[in-house]
C-alpha cells in the first residue's frame, strides 16, 4: 500500500461517507499549488469552491492571523472586542450597506437572510404572523441545514430528511415572469445566486438580475443575493450582481471572505432591514470573532484595492477564450461562467465529469465534477497566466 492508500482507508475508516473526494491526500499548499503525501504537486484550479480566492498561504492573511493568534482570539458577542467594529464597518462599506450581521459557515449566513426576511416582513412589512414566503429558484444551491434543504430540488441533497420547513416557493432560474406571478401580498423576499455555482456556474440571461430588482423594489419584497460563491472578486467584480449594476437588499457573505483561513460569514444590509434585531433574537458563539474579524478585515483590504477584481478580468477573458476554442469540436459541448469561473459541460462520450476529474488529476490538475458531466474551473485568483495555460493544456490533452 502506498501512503495515499493508507491514508484513504483511514479516513474512510473513521469519516462519515458524505463527500467522495479524488483520491489524493495534500500536506502542503501554497498559492495555486498544492502537493501531496508522496511529494506530487498538483494546480488547483477548483479552489475549496471560491473560498481560496487569494491563494492557499497567502502571505498577507497568514501574517494577519498569526498577529491576532498570539493577541485574543474569542470573546464570544458576550463582550465587545478590538476587530470587532472595524470589521464591521469595512465589509460594510465593501457593500456599500450600513450594516453587518456576521456568522461563520454560509449555511448559517443563509439562514440569517431567511430569519431577518420573515422577521422583517412581520415586523416592517405587516405580513400576518406565518404567512410570509420567500422565492427561491430551481437547481439552488444554498448549504446544507434542513430549512436550506427543504427548498432544494437535488432529491440527493433532499431525500430523507423531512418534514421540510415551509414558507418557501420555487421558480425556474432566469424566467422572470414565473417569479412576478409568484410574487403575492405574503412574499417578503427572493432569494437567489446571481451565478448559480453548484449547478454549474449557470448565468442567468442578460435582464434578469435588474428585473428581479425592479420587481422586487416595486412589490416591497426583499432581493438576497446569496454572493457566497459569486462574490469577492471571482467574477473580476466584487460582486457578480456589479456586472448589471444591480444592488440587492442584503448580501449573504462566505467563503473566500475568511481568506482559505477560517470560516468568516456575514449578511450586510442597511439599517432599515439588519435593524430588526434585538438583543436575544439571534446570534452565534464564534460570530464575528477576533480571529475571523482581523483575517477577514485583510480581504476586505485586499478587495479594496481592486488588484484581485482585475486578475479575475484579465485572465478571465483568457480562460473563456481558450476554452470557447474547445466547444463545437466534440469534447467539449457548452462553457458557462464570468470572470475566473467556468463551468465545462464535456460531451458524454468523453466520460464523465469524475472520469475526467480523475483524467486531470492524474496530469496533475484538481478540478471537481458536478451534475454528471460538468466540470468546474475556478483556479484562485493569484494563479499565474503560465500556470493558467498548463493547466489549459492538460485539460486538451484529457479531451483529445
Ligand atoms: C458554498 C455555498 C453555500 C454554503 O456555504 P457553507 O459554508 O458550505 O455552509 C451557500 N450558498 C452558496 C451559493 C454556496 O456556494
Amino acid at each position: 500500500m502506498t501512503s495515499t492508500e493508507r491514508s484513504i482507508a483511514a479516513a474512510e475508516a473513521h469519516s462519515a461517507h458524505n463527500y467522495h473526494p479524488l483520491p489524493v491526500v495534500v500536506a502542503y499548499a501554497e498559492g495555486a499549488w498544492m502537493t501531496d503525501v508522496e511529494g506530487r504537486r498538483y494546480l488547483d484550479m477548483l479552489a475549496g469552491y471560491s473560498a481560496l480566492n487569494f491563494g492557499h498561504g497567502n502571505r498577507r492573511l497568514i501574517n494577519a492571523a498569526k498577529a491576532q493568534l498570539d493577541r485574543v482570539t474569542l470573546t464570544s458577542r458576550a463582550f465587545y472586542h478590538d476587530r470587532f467594529a472595524e470589521f464591521c464597518a469595512e465589509l460594510a462599506a465593501l457593500c456599500g450597506k450600513d450594516m453587518v450581521l456576521p456568522m461563520n459557515t454560509g449555511a448559517e449566513a443563509v439562514e440569517t437572510a431567511v430569519k431577518t426576511a420573515r422577521k422583517w416582513g412581520y415586523r416592517v412589512k405587516g405580513v400576518p404572523d406565518g404567512r410570509a414566503k420567500i422565492i427561491v429558484a430551481g437547481n439552488n444551491f444554498h448549504g446544507r441545514t434542513t430549512t436550506i434543504i427543504s427548498f432544494s430540488t437535488d432529491e440527493e441533497a433532499r431525500a430523507d430528511y423531512g418534514p421540510y420547513t415551509p414558507g418557501f416557493e420555487i421558480v425556474p432560474y432566469g424566467d422572470l415572469a414565473a417569479l412576478e406571478a409568484a410574487v403575492d401580498e405574503d412574499t417578503v423576499a427572493v432569494l437567489l445566486e446571481p451565478i448559480q455555482g453548484e449547478a454549474g456556474v449557470l448565468v442567468p440571461p442578460p435582464g434578469y438580475l435588474p428585473g428581479v430588482r425592479r420587481l422586487t423594489a416595486e412589490r416591497g419584497v426583499l432581493f438576497i443575493a446569496d454572493e457566497i460563491q459569486s462574490g469577492l472578486g471571482r467574477t473580476g467584480r466584487t460582486f457578480a450582481c456589479d456586472h448589471e449594476d444591480v444592488v440587492p437588499d442584503m448580501y449573504v457573505l462566505g467563503k473566500a471572505l475568511g481568506g482559505g483561513v477560517v470560516p468568516v460569514s456575514a449578511v450586510v444590509a442597511s439599517a432599515d432591514v439588519l435593524g430588526v434585531y434585538r438583543p436575544g433574537e439571534h446570534g452565534s458563539t464564534f460570530g464575528g470573532n477576533p480571529l475571523a474579524c482581523a483575517v477577514a478585515l485583510e480581504v476586505v483590504a485586499m478587495l479594496r484595492s481592486g488588484e484581485f477584481q482585475q486578475r479575475a478580468t484579465e485572465l478571465g477573458e483568457h480562460l473563456h477564450q481558450e476554452l470557447g476554442l474547445l466547444v463545437g469540436g466534440g469534447a467539449v459541448e457548452a462553457v458557462r461562467g464570468r470572470g475566473l469561473w467556468a463551468g465545462v459541460d464535456i460531451a458524454p462520450a468523453k466520460g464523465t465529469g469524475r472520469q475526467i476529474s480523475e483524467r486531470l488529476m492524474d496530469r496533475r490538475v484538481l478540478v471537481k465534477d458536478t451534475h454528471g458531466s460538468t466540470i468546474r474551473i475556478a483556479p484562485p485568483l493569484v494563479i499565474s497566466k503560465e500556470d493558467l495555460d498548463w493547466g489549459l493544456d492538460q485539460l486538451r490533452a484529457v479531451l483529445a
